[in-house]
């Protein structure tokens, strides 16, 4: 079969009809298959859910228990059944939880794979690359300017200055769901023995993480912490807690922002971020080609992002490539920070 007929595009997100599924859909559907917990991807009022055990459960602290009409979960690797089409969720190395969704049926194998990584990441199961004949990947980072470092590098970067400013407090804006966890085991890995304060948007999913066995240390809600805790001490909070009242309290505080997007320098002083660190959960420029390689795909479709330059290297590759025009991904975790009051808006 044509693998348009095994999954296309419509206005509610990419549809199967041979299975009538969605995957990640943008509007309430009956039945959604859920790559991972990110809000761009899981919406909540869909009729009935099929997603790992932790996308549910992360869907659930979300948006309460009464998220979708049913809900089911598929292990990594199990081949479950949806009205004949076999599917299988495959880890995606994006978050906890995450995963790449493999879609057979009559001998056509199309993967969607949400947002991922192949990067190392010890809060997240990793990439497992997935032989296919269509492979539906996304765009984020697909320019040569995103060549993401190493992470421990750059979490270097935030040691070095809680050396040097050891009376200042750090604030490090990360997103709240995945970024801000491996922030925190990047710490670890890194010697830093400190308590981590956290912000309280971030309270309930790091708990989480942490009833998963992901080991992140020290922990507290800064809304705990004496006045003598914060010199000197890293506190996570949601980007959008960097500019706002909430940050007023600490004195004199280093800024720090935790995102692939702090590779551009103007984007990261547009934000008034003092300490830009460059520590993505997307697949960069080089990553992105070698995943998409290592599939063997002969068929390359393009979500969300940087399309025409991924599909333009595909070409190159010699694989038939072409965008599928998707709206309403990349609006949470790597979602541009918006520009600061004082930037004028540009
Ligand atoms: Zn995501």
């Amino acid at each position: 079969m044509r693998p348009e007929e095994l999954l296309h595009t419509t206005p509610q997100g990419l549809y199967s009809p041979a299975g009538d599924f969605f995957i990640d859909p943008t509007r309430a559907v009956a039945r959604a298959l859920i790559t991972h917990g990110h809000s761009d991807h899981a919406r909540a009022g869909h009729g009935a859910v099929l997603a790992t055990r932790e996308t549910l459960d992360i869907m659930a602290i979300r948006y309460g228990e009464d998220f979708a009409g049913a809900a089911q979960q598929a292990s990594y690797g199990e081949r479950v059944q949806v009205n004949g089409v076999t599917v299988t969720f495959l880890p995606a190395g994006h978050i906890l939880g995450s995963a790449q969704i493999l879609v057979e049926h009559r001998g056509c194998r199309i993967v969607a794979s949400g947002d991922y990584k192949p990067g190392a990441d010890p809060t997240a199961p990793a990439f497992e690359p997935v032989p296919c004949h269509v492979f539906i990947s996304e765009a984020t980072f697909a320019l040569p300017v995103f060549r993401h470092p190493d992470p421990a590098r750059e979490t270097a970067k935030l040691t070095a200055s809680l050396a040097l400013f050891p009376e200042r407090t750090h604030l490090v804006g990360a997103y709240a769901l995945g970024k801000a966890q491996r922030v925190m085991a990047l710490l670890r890995m890194a010697g830093h023995e400190r308590p981590i304060l956290i912000h309280g948007a971030m309270e309930r999913l790091t708990a989480y993480y942490r009833s998963r066995g992901i080991a992140l240390g020290d922990v507290r809600p800064v809304r705990e912490a004496a006045r003598e805790d914060l010199p000197g001490a890293v506190v996570i909070c949601p980007p959008g807690a960097l500019a706002d009242v909430w940050s007023r309290r600490f004195p004199d505080p280093v800024t720090a922002f935790a995102s692939g997007w702090m590779r551009i320098r103007a984007r990261a002083r547009q934000n008034g971020v003092e300490l830009p660190l460059i520590i993505s959960d997307h697949a960069d420029w080089d990553e992105l080609q070698a995943a998409i390689l290592a599939t063997g795909c002969e068929e390359l479709w393009v979500t969300h992002g940087q399309e025409d330059a991924l599909v333009h290297w595909a070409g190159l590759a010699g694989l038939r490539a072409r965008p599928l025009h998707m709206v309403g991904y990349g609006e949470e975790e790597e979602a541009p920070a918006p520009p600061s009051p004082e930037s004028g808006g540009s």
